[in-house]
């Protein structure tokens, strides 16, 4: 579908401006208005077929560019577009979340603070051992050896192995030196009486009865 838009002096609005007065009105207007699924089905449509010039593309470009460089709002808009946010233009004006759902927020929000070094596997093993009331503790070092990644008191070290990283074979990876250098880290805490335990990254999300079992049975 193609349509044709009136541009330049054929449009009715070609050299007028609107006044702030009416452009306001027509904010206002819009407030709180919500499209049916079938305006917006017939927006996305419209918007299909429609193709841009290069040099029409390169002005919208421009012109996104630079409107608001250098420029300095009023009080008055700065008013305006603080309500927009704040205000009633908020979808979420006078709404509240759920306790349910402010939990989450805390959580992730936790969880963006102190796991930036930890990867997604890792996170969900620890919270498989959150959930069955198993203390543990995170990264910590064992004496010149290695920091696993989880470590359960007395002498467990679990590893949680990223199929990447660590050199996966089943996933195609290749790594030999890391292979060796994980095989030696091995030998060297279990000469120690640690107990080591190793999970791949692909048996979590494959196989995840299975690491559930493994650190069930510790
Ligand atoms: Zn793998």
């Amino acid at each position: 579908m193609t349509r044709i838009y009136k541009t330049g002096k054929d449009h009715h609005q070609y050299g007028k401006h609107l006044s702030m007065e009416t452009k306001e009105k027509i904010r206002k207007g819009n407030l709180g208005n919500k499209l049916t699924d079938e305006q917006k089905k017939r927006h996305s449509e419209s918007l299909k077929g429609r193709k841009f010039s290069n040099e029409h593309k390169k002005n919208l470009s421009n012109s996104l560019k630079d409107k608001n460089k250098g420029k300095k709002r009023t009080k008055e808009q700065r008013k305006i577009m603080s309500e927009i946010n704040t205000g009633k233009g908020n979808p979420f004006y006078g709404k509240k979340h759920t306790e349910e759902t402010k939990q989450k927020l805390r959580d992730a929000r936790l969880s963006q603070k102190f796991d930036k070094n930890t990867t997604k596997p890792e996170r969900f093993i620890r919270s498989i051992l959150t959930l069955n009331g198993v203390k543990y503790e995170v990264n910590k070092p064992i004496t010149g050896i290695a920091e696993p990644d989880i470590f359960i008191k007395p002498n467990i070290c679990i590893f949680v192995d990223g199929c990447y990283w660590h050199g996966c074979i089943k996933c195609g990876y290749n790594n030999k030196e890391k292979n060796l250098k994980d095989k030696n880290v091995d030998k060297k805490l279990r000469l120690k009486n640690y107990k080591v335990i190793r999970i791949w990254e692909h048996d979590i999300y494959r196989n995840i009865n299975k690491c559930v079992k493994n650190l069930i049975g510790l």
